[in-house]
């Protein structure tokens, strides 16, 4: 069998090695230079500092298996990430804790008088929340909602809280102690070498051709079977309409020595153009302090164009038939599956991408056993 993996990201890569170690002939295509997908790392020339090309990315996962699978192809180190957030002119920590709560309000509440204090806050007439500002209107109450997420969501998203699903906001926890980590999950770390040397050790099996630079379009389709990472729109070459994505620019700039302290500082007044700045030294504390220079990046989301990379699908809670039809279509090709953030247009953290990609290969191996292929 000659099986065709579109996209050198996470989910290719997990695929690509499974048929690769059953003794099937891989061929990976991906029309960037360089593997890894969304999740890419490499050197700053200037400063020497690992650089998230796309944005910052930190490993966090709740599934052993995922955690268990990914260590085989490289070293984490401990990596917790600690937010901090600008609103009104001061500095807050985020997800909101118990600390944020007593520096926004001025108060030394404790856990019990914070939960009581914010129950009041919250909006008890919404029951179901379906939005995102419903969602947050009842978590948190109209002054952390304006402080912390309006504006933000605003910039991020380029349409009101009130049209988000409230999905987007349920990411986030909202602590009453002061445990200011921004994940939740047992797993947590940074790759020592970069996401894309874990990538690249995923896929150095012998049985895999990886095809750089190269698009999906551009080569003829003789595979037996293909698994495809990218757009599901694009697959179709936008024949009914192109699904909606956010897309980010990254303006760089380069600082001595130290610039804000921290990795990741988000802003959250709407007036301030960019959603964070990211200093990715920090990402990396156990080598931080070995740079004379700091490389950081300001973080804009606007709407994705045709030529722009799709960053995050926006779905709108009223959304959804376009998507229905792609995806009824995607049902009906024979011979193509498709995965990963792209192909299935989700918001998918890294871990859910691999654990999704793991069980497609447990598929993969009943289909290959079925009497028709064997
Ligand atoms: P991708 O990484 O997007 O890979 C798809 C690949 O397919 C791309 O390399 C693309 O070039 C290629 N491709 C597409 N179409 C074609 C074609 N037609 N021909 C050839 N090649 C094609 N997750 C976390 O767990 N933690 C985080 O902190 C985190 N931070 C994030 C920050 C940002 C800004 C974003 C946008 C995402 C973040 N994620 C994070 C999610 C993470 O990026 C995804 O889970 C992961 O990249 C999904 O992997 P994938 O292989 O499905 O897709
Ligand atoms: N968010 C916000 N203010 C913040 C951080 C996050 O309003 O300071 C909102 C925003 O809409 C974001 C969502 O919460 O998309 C989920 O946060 P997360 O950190 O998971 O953002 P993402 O991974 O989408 O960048």
């Amino acid at each position: 069998m000659k099986f065709c993996v579109v996209g050198a990201g996470f989910s290719g890569a997990v695929i690509a090695r499974h048929l690769a170690e059953a003794a099937h002939a891989v061929v990976v295509v991906d029309e960037r230079p360089h593997v890894g997908g969304n999740c890419h790392t490499e050197r700053d020339a200037e400063t020497g500092v690992m650089v998230h090309c796309y944005g910052p990315h930190i490993f966090h996962t709740a599934h052993e298996r995922v955690w268990r699978y990914i260590q085989r192809f490289g070293n984490f180190r401990l990596y917790t990430n600690r937010v901090k957030a600008i609103s009104g002119g001061h500095v807050y920590s985020l997800p909101v804790n118990l600390l944020t709560i007593n520096q926004f309000f001025g108060c030394t509440m404790s856990p019990k008088a914070a939960r009581v204090f914010i129950e009041a806050k919250a909006d008890h007439s919404i029951v179901n929340p379906v939005s995102f500002e419903e969602q947050a209107l009842k978590m948190v109450g109209p002054e952390l909602y304006e402080a912390f997420f309006r504006g933000y969501t605003r910039k991020q998203w380029g349409i009101d809280p009130a049209e988000l699903p409230a999905s987007i906001l349920k990411r986030l926890p909202l602590r009453f102690d002061y445990d200011d980590n921004y994940f939740s999950h047992p797993y947590q770390g940074m790759p020592e070498e970069g996401y894309t040397a874990i990538v690249r050790n995923i896929l150095d099996v012998s049985g895999i051709e990886t095809r750089m630079n190269c698009s999906f379009e551009s080569i003829s389709n003789d595979f037996d079977h293909v698994f495809y990472t990218g757009p599901i729109d694009r697959y179709f070459n936008f024949r009914i309409g192109h699904l909606a994505y956010r897309t980010l620019d990254f303006e760089r700039f380069v600082e001595e020595g130290d610039y804000q302290g921290t990795a990741v500082v988000n802003y959250c007044d709407e007036e301030v153009p960019y959603t964070r700045i990211t200093e990715h030294k920090y990402f990396a504390p156990w080598e931080k302090d070995g740079f004379s220079k700091t490389v950081c990046f300001r973080e804009y989301s606007r709407s994705a164009h045709k030529k722009d990379i799709p960053y995050y699908p926006v779905r709108l809670v009223n959304d959804g038939i376009l998507l229905d039809n792609y995806i009824e279509m995607a049902r009906e090709q024979k011979n193509v599956s498709f995965l990963g953030r792209l192909g299935t247009y989700r918001y998918l953290d890294m871990d859910v991408t691999i654990k999704e990609a793991l069980d497609a290969c447990n598929v993969i191996d009943r289909a290959l056993q079925s009497p028709e292929f064997s």
